[in-house]
């Protein structure tokens, strides 16, 4: 039963007939993991928080840098050297004092990741290093967790929703070998709306899927900022994937 102050806060939510009340219910009902409280991690957390998600999980190991502050728009100039996941929980919770925000300052590990992604109803990576996307993906898969799972650099964005229950491939077919990451934003530069638009646009994804609403499970979506086009590719499954295709597939 919704409040009288939650009624006002959510109205615009709740006029509309893809969410309404019961929406809005399933919304507060709802605990998302966020991994990555950058440039991705700010849009995605704050339309979240502002849409009234119940629990908000954060984890980042980072603190706030000059360099930082052109897209990550949680962080203001005097946070410079503080947490991220401090000082984005605070902010999310001026924002909607609704949400119960937990901040974890730490790195997300293959030895902590399964215990933060068990209690959550879906998973954003938001982080820029491939190497955790592979660990968030092999969590994913193994505790059947959904994940949305997105990267930005330069003028051009992705981001795939994967449900490890459905036959599409995983973050691992789209990118078989382990190599290390040879480009992220702090050193290639990104145009911040771009990281704006992916992580938005991964919030909304979260908002559509926690109101069942269908979601295009394995389809790799790309944007160029430059050619403001989107495109869409479907991920089959690799049958040598060790997450999710081969005979290893979902092992722990
Ligand atoms: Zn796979």
């Amino acid at each position: 039963m919704l409040t009288n102050d939650q009624l006002l806060r959510y109205s615009s939510n709740i006029l509309m007939s893809e969410i309404g009340e019961a929406g809005q219910q399933y919304l507060l009902n709802s605990h998302v993991l966020i991994i990555g409280l950058g440039g991705l991690g700010c849009p995605a957390s704050q339309y979240l928080a502002s849409s009234g998600i119940g629990e908000l999980t954060l984890v980042d190991h980072d603190t706030v840098s000059l360099s930082n502050l052109q897209r990550q728009t949680l962080y203001s100039s005097d946070d410079k050297g503080l947490s991220k996941v401090r000082q984005a929980g605070q902010a999310l919770s001026r924002l909607n004092p609704d949400v119960r925000i937990t901040a974890i300052e730490q790195a997300a590990t293959e030895e902590n990741l399964d215990a933060l992604v068990k209690p959550a109803d879906l998973v954003l990576d938001c982080t820029d290093n491939r190497d955790v996307r592979y660990v968030i993906n092999q969590s994913c898969y193994r505790l059947s967790t959904p994940l949305i799972s997105a990267a930005a650099r330069g003028f051009k964005g992705q981001l795939i929703a994967l449900d490890p229950q459905r036959s599409h491939g995983c973050y691992q077919c789209l990118y078989p070998s382990s190599v290390k990451e040879p480009l992220n934003c702090s050193n290639a530069g990104i145009a911040a709306p771009v990281v704006g638009i992916i992580g938005a646009s991964q919030a909304l994804l979260a908002i559509n899927f926690l109101t069942e609403h269908a979601l295009p499970w394995g389809y790799l979506k790309t944007f160029d900022g430059l050619q403001q086009h989107w495109q869409k590719l479907y991920l089959p499954p690799a049958i040598s994937c060790p997450v999710c295709g081969g005979e290893n597939a979902h092992s722990s």
